[in-house]
């Protein structure tokens, strides 16, 4: 017999709790010391009033900082009415494993701020993220070396200025003061890279999954991720940028788009830039010329069509007891954050899918954003230093080889081998780099620990291990 979640379902940080709690099993460590590892360090809530209009609103906001053993803490903002201290703490709490699997240097962190950013004008968001800043300022919770927010869910690089700027008013002989917040326009101590890096990392991370012939034998698929079939839910930030690099640079075939407004399904296949450029004019992915419509109430439906790889890209619990049985994909790459619920994972592994987790799958933005803290840190753009010297260098061995064979190279050929590194080329290295090498430590932990048979466990096992040894190393553990 099915057994239904209570219509709340299970909640998203006890989800993020069981699945910790699986995985701990499998370490060997001392109790106290993963009760230390699971718990949130520190939640503030708090209330701000803003003047909108002729009326003040009282917000109501978080900042959770989950785990300092490493600092500064991490992690984004995330503008939603949603919004509530449980979820906050899950996020926060993903982004310590996050960042322990992909090696970046952070304990996680969360924010929110309990808004529906799209009911208010540009300047009424610019205001409450202001406010929201000055309040963190205001508890020593923003700085460089203390904790780094980033975009999230509802928020971008225009929040991420706006966040710098204020910072910068209060802390102007900080020095490192664009270290603040990640996510920043390029033209504002930004990065080049991170907007697209979150969609760009689950791509790298799909990509690797489809490279495993093992896997990809047992799910009765050809190995590789060219001609894989793909339905995103959420066409925001990160699931726009994944659809358009699976489908330019992967060869994959979106059939399946759900977003706020409904869903659409295309079994030939469905140009994600066209669909893109449509929404922008109509204002919906309805309407999408020779695409069956599910109306709003129905768009989760879509979710459970046929396809190789489904990419929940919107929100946390969208894959519950109440949907699982019906899911017919083989593979689930999960670019939200907690898009399956712990009891639903139990049905879908019993299926034989293949989840790729969260913490795993989505840590590009982290990487990225890593990457932008270090250049803040450095005040200098990446490649600024090597990349004429790099080029004069493979010049010159270009012309070598030409001397010694005594065959001219072509121009085009000249111009691919013979250029340095610009910022861009090292951040997508880098991430790509971290993406693959990360996901190898993952299966890695699966190989040699037989009872792990599913990658969220052994990412999870993994960033636990790299996690103890930090408060090993304190000695305040035996
Ligand atoms: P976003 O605000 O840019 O986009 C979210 C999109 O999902 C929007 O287009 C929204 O309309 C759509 N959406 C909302 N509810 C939906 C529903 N029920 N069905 C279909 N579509 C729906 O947010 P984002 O930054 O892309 O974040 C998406 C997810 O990825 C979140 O879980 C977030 O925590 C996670 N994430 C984001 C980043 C990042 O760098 N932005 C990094 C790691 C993880």
């Amino acid at each position: 017999m099915i057994e239904l979640e209570p219509k709340s379902q299970t909640s998203f940080y006890e989800s993020v709790i069981s699945y910790f709690d699986k995985a701990a099993k499998h370490t060997g460590l001392h109790p106290g010391l993963l009760e230390q590892i699971k718990v949130c360090n520190a939640v503030y809530r708090m209330h701000f009033p803003v003047k909108i209009g002729n009326e003040y609103r009282v917000i109501e906001a978080y900042r959770v900082q989950h785990s300092h053993h490493r600092t500064p803490t991490k992690g984004g903002i995330r503008f939603s009415n949603h919004v509530n201290q449980e979820e906050v703490m899950a996020l926060a709490t993903l982004m310590t494993f996050k960042c322990a699997i992909v090696d970046v240097p952070f304990g996680g962190a969360k924010g929110g701020v309990k808004i529906n950013p799209w009911e208010y004008t540009p300047s009424q968001v610019e205001k409450i993220t202001r406010r929201y800043t000055s309040e963190l300022v205001r508890r020593n919770m923003i700085g460089p070396s203390v904790d780094v927010p980033a975009p999230d869910y509802g928020t971008g690089s225009r929040e991420m200025a706006w966040i710098y700027d204020t910072y910068r008013t209060f802390n102007g002989d900080d020095i490192d003061a664009a270290g603040c917040v990640t996510g920043k326009p390029v033209t504002q101590h930004g990065i080049r890279g991170r907007t697209e890096a979150t969609g760009r990392g689950v791509y790298y991370g799909i990509r690797e999954a489809c490279n495993s012939r093992e896997d990809m034998k047992e799910l009765g698929l050809e190995p590789g991720i060219a001609g894989k079939t793909m339905i995103v839910q959420g066409l925001g930030n990160v699931g726009s940028y994944t659809s358009m690099i699976s489908q330019d640079e992967g060869d994959v075939k979106i059939i399946g788009v759900a977003e706020v407004e409904g869903a659409i399904y295309k079994e030939s296949g469905i140009d994600i830039h066209d669909l893109l450029r449509f929404r922008k004019e109509t204002g919906s992915i309805l309407g999408y010329p020779g695409a069956t419509v599910f109306e709003k109430k129905d768009r989760r439906a879509v979710l459970e069509m046929e396809c190789d790889i489904l990419v929940p890209a919107a929100l946390e619990n969208q894959i519950t007891m109440e949907n699982a049985h019906n899911i017919k994909a083989k593979i689930i790459a999960e670019a939200a954050n907690g898009p399956v619920t712990s009891k639903a994972e139990e049905v879908l592994l019993k299926k034989g899918v293949i989840i790729i987790p969260d913490l795993y799958l989505n840590a590009g933005g982290v990487t990225v954003s890593y990457f932008e803290w270090l250049k803040n840190l450095s005040h200098m753009r990446f490649g600024r230093m090597e990349k004429r010297f790099n080029q004069q260098t493979y010049q010159n061995l270009v012309d070598l080889v030409e001397r010694l064979t005594g065959h001219s190279i072509g121009e085009r050929e000249r111009a691919m081998v013979a250029r340095g590194a610009d910022e861009i080329d090292l951040v997508r290295s880098g991430l790509e780099e971290t993406m693959i090498s990360s996901y190898h430590q993952i299966r890695e932990i699966m190989k040699r620990k037989r009872k792990i048979e599913d990658l969220r466990t052994a990412a999870f096992v993994s960033a636990i291990n790299k996690i103890s040894s930090d408060y090993l190393s304190l000695g305040i553990f035996p």
